[in-house]
C-alpha cells in the first residue's frame, strides 16, 4: 500500500479518504494543512476542518466580520448578519442598515430620537439650501410627466419628528416624514387665492430619501393648486406615492431608488399601500393625464 501524497509505502495506521489511501500525518487540511482528528468536509475536491472550512467560506457577519456559521439576517442591500449583533446595533431611520463601525462606519442619534448611519449622513440635507438642487430636479422630472408647479415658488421647513406630528394630528399612529401645508383664502365666501404655505420635511435626511419625500409632497402641492376636490385618503396618498415612483423610476435603477419602489409596492398600509398600488395599477393601462382627469372627477382611480 502507498500513499496517495508522498508515494512512499504505508505501514501500520493511515486513513482511507477520497478513494485513496494516506499516511495519517499526509492527509491534512486544505486551509492550516494540520491533519485530522477525525471528520472532515470536502470542497471543490479539497478536505478542510469544519472550522476551517467555515473560516475560509461562510459568509461573514457584517457586523462583527466572524464567519455566520448559524442562521443569519439578510437585510435590503444584501448584508448578511448574525442575530446576536444585530440586536446591540440601532437601525438607521432611512437605510435600516445597523449602525455600526463596519458596515456604516457608526452614526449619529438625532435629538428626536432617530438613528442616522455615517453612510446617510453623508448626503444629509440639514438645511433646506442643500436640498435645494435636489428638489429643483424633482419639480423637473415631476413637470415632464404633467405634474407641473411651474414657478410657484415652496417654502420648505425642515423640522423634527414631534413638530411634524403635532401637525399631522390627520393620520394619527402612521408617522410620516414629510406634508404639505396650504392656505385658501376667501372673500364673501368665495376662494380668491389658494396659497402652498409650506413643505416641512423632518431634517438630516439623506439627499434620496429627501428627495423622495419632496415627489410625494409635491404631488399633495399640485393637486392643491389645481383645485382638485376633496378625495378619500387612499386616492390623494396613492397618487402622490405615483408622483414619488414617477421620480423613483426616473433615477436609472439606483440601488437605493429600487429599494425605496420595492417596499413602496410591499407596503400593508391601507392608505398610502392600497393607495399606490392602485394608481400605479391603474397608469399601466391609462396615459397619466387620463388617470388624473379621471380622479378629479370620479375621486378613484380608475
Ligand atoms: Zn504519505
Ligand atoms: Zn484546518
Ligand atoms: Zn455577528
Ligand atoms: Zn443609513
Ligand atoms: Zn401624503
Amino acid at each position: 500500500m502507498q500513499c496517495f501524497l508522498c508515494h512512499k509505502p504505508i505501514s501500520g495506521r493511515y486513513i482511507n479518504a477520497m478513494d485513496h489511501e494516506w499516511h495519517p500525518e499526509c492527509f491534512v487540511c486544505a486551509a492550516c494543512q494540520k491533519p485530522f482528528d477525525g471528520s472532515f468536509q470536502l470542497h471543490e475536491g479539497k478536505p478542510y476542518h469544519a472550522a476551517c472550512f467555515h473560516e475560509r467560506f461562510s459568509p461573514r457577519c457584517a457586523i462583527g466580520g466572524e464567519p455566520i456559521r448559524a442562521a443569519y439576517l439578510q437585510n435590503d442591500w444584501g448584508d448578511v448578519y448574525c442575530p446576536d449583533h444585530a440586536k446591540d446595533c440601532p437601525v438607521c431611520f432611512s437605510c435600516h442598515r445597523p449602525i455600526c463601525q463596519r458596515l456604516t462606519r457608526g452614526g449619529v442619534a438625532y435629538p428626536d430620537g432617530r438613528a442616522m448611519c455615517n453612510q446617510c449622513r453623508k448626503t444629509a440635507i440639514d438645511q433646506p439650501e442643500r436640498g435645494a438642487a435636489a428638489v429643483a430636479l424633482v419639480r423637473r422630472t415631476l413637470a415632464k410627466h404633467g405634474i407641473d408647479l411651474k414657478d410657484v415658488h415652496v417654502p420648505i421647513r425642515l423640522v423634527l419628528q414631534p413638530e411634524l406630528d403635532a401637525l399631522n394630528s390627520k393620520r394619527k399612529g402612521a408617522k410620516t416624514c414629510g406634508m404639505m401645508r396650504s392656505r385658501i383664502f376667501t372673500e364673501d365666501k368665495r376662494v380668491v387665492k389658494r396659497v402652498v404655505e409650506e413643505i416641512l420635511v423632518l431634517r438630516g435626511l439623506p439627499e434620496e430619501h429627501f428627495a423622495s419625500i419632496m415627489a410625494h409632497e409635491l404631488g399633495h402641492a399640485w393637486l392643491f393648486l389645481n383645485e382638485y376636490p376633496p378625495l378619500p385618503d387612499a386616492v390623494e396618498e396613492g397618487v402622490c406615492e405615483l408622483c414619488n415612483a414617477l421620480w423613483l423610476r426616473s433615477l436609472a435603477a439606483t440601488p437605493s431608488a429600487l429599494r425605496r419602489l420595492k417596499i413602496m409596492a410591499a407596503s400593508d398600509d391601507a392608505v398610502y399601500g392600497r393607495g399606490f398600488r392602485a394608481a400605479d395599477k391603474a397608469l399601466q393601462r391609462l396615459p397619466l393625464s387620463t388617470l388624473l382627469a379621471f380622479v378629479r372627477h370620479q375621486r378613484r382611480f380608475p
